[in-house]
């Protein structure tokens, strides 16, 4: 079926066979299907959605697009565990799980993206470290592993290319608030490394690339029964994203912020919730002789300061300059800077999740453009929390960015961001705390549905 076919026939919700799912990656991988119809197939696939079937046999085609990691063979020391999360705004918990289950005794190989939407991703914030290398080949993941424990990469021309491809299409044609694509884009992933426990924080809420409740469910089913159709375990903790995520969004100032909770501070939602993930994954890869255990496990690793151990290890053994994080400093942020102001006195009933992370996106922290250079200074620190009493003229808000135009651009997004009332009504209140978890959904029993994937 030509490519034209295909979005044609999207469009009108027919269902694709694997072959014809397969051809196409394919030729978007050789150039033969351009970006201007891979695109419009994936605008088609937003709104008339994938079935189970067809959100299966994408993950696998994404997956085959590469080379996978066979960890265990690579001599490797079980159990692989991985995390991810479907995409946060301040969202740096991987910097920390990621370390707290090296500490606990696993293997992670970890595959990320970079940021997505008005999402951060875990590919930027690692490149903002000065020399840090996430662009690596199979060896090197290898090696740094054995090394390590653990590493932290991106899509490469090796590893789920079509994944890379089409993530980066994604994120400049808005396409990435699509369920079956998110799905596929993540647990092609996970295959690929090799994990063998996959733990999932799936996002729900303002912030979140799909919002409601209903959606995220259906996105963790989905995530979860994908994994164990390949012979993985996954579980995945629903977790409100109303509000950004600690106090920071961006790069640099995101890592900086990891790195306090890593040092036993930093803001109590980040540490609340990379514990929970972290101790979800401990218990389900057997890393504590029993699961109630396994929280108070992971605390020990994080105040004891052996997670933070784990990760200055692993930035060094990939290229990073580990005495900036060291000497606690920080990451640079970028020169020019400005506060915002409450204009009005009155309560502060919610901070948009969205609106921070698209005010982060215009002073440069994030892609507007595919292939856009990021600045990795650029950010957000947030003074305010919601449930104060403002009074005008406050600071609310640090802005880092280069150049005046994207200064500005960024403070108007994020005046929105807060809202104030002298009301406060519960409907205008965030529902619950970012980072509460609201379920926890593991493999479902039986065979896999049939049934159709929402949009
Ligand atoms: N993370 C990914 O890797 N892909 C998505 O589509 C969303 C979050």
């Amino acid at each position: 079926m030509r490519p034209l076919d295909m979005i044609e026939a999207k469009k009108q919700g027919q269902e694709h066979d694997c072959a014809q799912i397969a051809a196409l990656v394919a030729g978007l991988m050789t150039g033969e299907v351009p970006d201007y119809q891979m695109a419009a197939w994936l605008m088609a696939v937003r709104w008339r959605g994938l079935s189970r079937r067809e959100a299966a046999d994408l993950t696998d085609v994404l997956v085959k697009s590469g080379r996978t990691i066979d960890l265990l063979r690579a001599g490797l020391e079980p159990p692989f565990v991985d995390k991810h999360s479907t995409g946060g705004v301040g969202d740096k918990l991987s910097l920390v799980v990621v370390p707290l289950l090296m500490a606990a005794g696993a293997t992670v190989v970890k595959l990320s993206g970079a940021g997505l939407g008005h999402t951060g991703g875990t590919v930027d914030k690692l490149a903002s470290i000065p020399g840090f290398r996430v662009d690596l080949g199979i060896d090197e993941i290898v090696q740094i592993a054995r090394a390590t424990g653990g590493c932290l990469a991106s899509q490469t021309a090796d590893l789920v290319p079509a994944d890379g491809l089409i993530y980066a299409l994604r994120d400049a044609t808005a396409t990435v608030d699509s369920l079956p694509l998110i799905a596929a884009s993540i647990m092609s992933k996970k295959l690929a490394a090799g994990a063998g426990t996959i733990v999932l924080d799936v996002k729900v809420g303002k912030g979140a690339l799909l919002p409601r409740v209903e959606q995220g469910k259906e996105l963790a089913a989905l995530l979860v029964e994908l994994a164990a159709g390949a012979g993985r375990q996954a579980v995945a903790l629903l977790t409100a994203m109303d509000e950004p995520l600690g106090r920071t969004v961006g790069n640099a100032i995101e890592v900086n912020e990891a790195l306090e909770v890593l040092r036993g501070g930093g803001p109590e939602d980040v540490r609340r919730l990379s514990l929970a993930l972290a101790a979800e994954a401990m218990a389900a890869a057997v890393l504590v002789p029993s699961s109630g255990r396994a929280l108070e496990v992971a605390r020990r690793l994080l105040s004891s300061g052996q997670a933070l151990e784990r990760l200055l290890r692993l930035v060094k053994a990939q290229g990073g300059e580990p005495a900036t994080l060291e000497r606690g400093e920080g990451l640079r942020l970028a020169a020019q800077s400005a506060e915002v102001a409450a204009e009005a006195d009155g309560d502060l009933v919610a901070v948009d999740a969205r609106l921070v992370g698209q005010a982060a996106v215009a002073l440069g922290a994030g892609r507007s453009r595919k292939g856009q250079t990021l600045d990795s200074g650029a950010g957000i620190r947030l003074l305010v929390q919601s449930g104060q009493r403002i009074e005008r003229g406050q600071p609310l808000a640090v802005v880092y960015a280069t150049g005046e135009a994207r200064l500005a651009a960024g403070i108007e997004l994020l005046r929105k961001a807060f809202v104030l009332s002298d009301d406060p009504s519960p409907a205008g209140q965030a529902a619950k705390p970012s980072g509460t978890v609201l379920q926890v959904i593991r493999a479902p029993q039986g065979p896999p549905k049939r049934d159709e994937v929402r949009p």
